[in-house]
């Protein structure tokens, strides 16, 4: 393992291992890219039993899809290692520092950092020990399998009369849950009430379950609503801290939904040498389109910045966040 000693030099250390870590992974190992993917090893899809929509592997299990993916990285001589990274930092030379939370570290011309989201969930008493598996989403990784069921979306922003009309796509037994969001428009209420989807109101109190089963939401008033399976928005928080004094910008999404790392449809971004893919650089992304990363480490022509100055910011937010 040749660059597993200290202060070797790796062409590219991916710091996460998920499907875009590992994809990107695999493209720079293929391009005979000395390549060392670094992994916490808690994919944002771990909750759930079931991985959807990925052409070849649908229905397969998120951590076996990533084992498989892993072996392929492996396969072309690329390393895998577990563990989380710490510290990322320019050398003065040129290329980056990468510390692990164990002390050990690596030296890297270029960096992929690929570490996603965190879903932050409403704070409703029992929601989190559901997530991914009858509190949800996503209907494209969700939807098939509760078709026809009785769905509760919970509203906590203005778009949810949009998320209850998307999902009545798949089930015509939808509420809208009014929680603590503003009531639906006027133009909203009529789309709702063409498509037979009624709105509740009242405060969800907690999550109903019975026999490891969701089974329904209990309002402040003391009403259950039996329901199968609860729709949420989450929040979606980039993990961006690692390259925040690396300078990278950091912008709200247009929705308004969460916040990712600015890149470009390569995946630079505006840090020399860091790239960026998946749900770090696109919160919207699932895994079945998720961006194509990284091709322009592998452009080894491409000088390595000189460090920057102490005045550089520590970080760069666009405005509006
Ligand atoms: C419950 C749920 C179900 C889903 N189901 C589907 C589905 O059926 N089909 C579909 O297409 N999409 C699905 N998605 C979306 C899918 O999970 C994401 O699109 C995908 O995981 C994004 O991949 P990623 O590589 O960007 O991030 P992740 O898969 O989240 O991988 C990021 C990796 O980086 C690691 N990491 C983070 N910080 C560090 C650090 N400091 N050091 C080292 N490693 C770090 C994490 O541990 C993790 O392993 C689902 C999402 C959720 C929440």
């Amino acid at each position: 393992m040749p660059f597993m000693c200290e202060h070797s030099r790796i062409d590219v250390v991916v710091v996460g291992g998920g499907l875009a870590g590992l994809a990107g992974a695999l493209g720079l190992a293929r391009a005979r890219r000395s390549v060392l993917v670094l992994d916490a090893g808690q994919p944002r899809n771990a909750p759930a039993a079931h991985a959807h929509g990925y052409l070849t592997r649908d229905g397969m299990p998120p951590l076996e899809l990533l084992s498989i993916g892993r072996a392929e990285v492996r396969g072309y001589g690329g390393e895998v290692v577990e563990g989380t990274v710490k510290s990322l930092g320019r050398l003065p030379g040129g290329g980056f520092r990468v510390g692990l939370a164990d002390g050990n570290g690596w030296d890297a011309r270029r960096l992929l950092v690929t570490t996603g989201l965190v879903d932050e969930l409403p704070d409703i008493p029992g929601l989190r020990e559901r997530w991914g598996r009858d509190v949800v989403h996503c209907p494209y990784c969700f939807g098939w399998e509760l078709r026809d069921a009785p769905l509760g979306v919970l509203a906590t922003s203005p778009h949810a009369a949009e998320q209850a009309l998307m999902w009545r796509q798949w089930s015509p037994d939808v509420i809208l849950l009014q929680h603590t969001a503003p009531g639906p428009t006027d133009e909203q209420s009529e789309q709702l009430t063409a498509r037979g989807v009624p709105v509740v109101a009242g405060e969800v109190a907690a999550v109903e379950v019975s026999d490891d089963r969701l089974s329904g939401v209990r309002l402040r008033s003391g009403q259950v609503v039996h329901r199968r399976a609860v729709v949420v928005a989450p929040r979606f928080e980039s993990r961006h801290a690692l390259l925040d004094d690396l300078d990278v910008v950091v912008t709200e999404h247009p929705l308004g939904i969460g916040c990712q790392v600015q890149a470009d449809a390569t995946g630079r971004t505006a840090a020399p040498g860091v790239w960026v893919a998946g749900n770090l650089a696109d919160v919207t992304a699932v895994s079945c389109r998720l961006p194509r990363p990284a091709s322009s480490p592998r452009r080894r022509s491409t000088p390595i910045s000189p460090p920057r100055t102490s005045t550089a910011p520590s970080r760069r937010r666009a405005p509006g966040r």
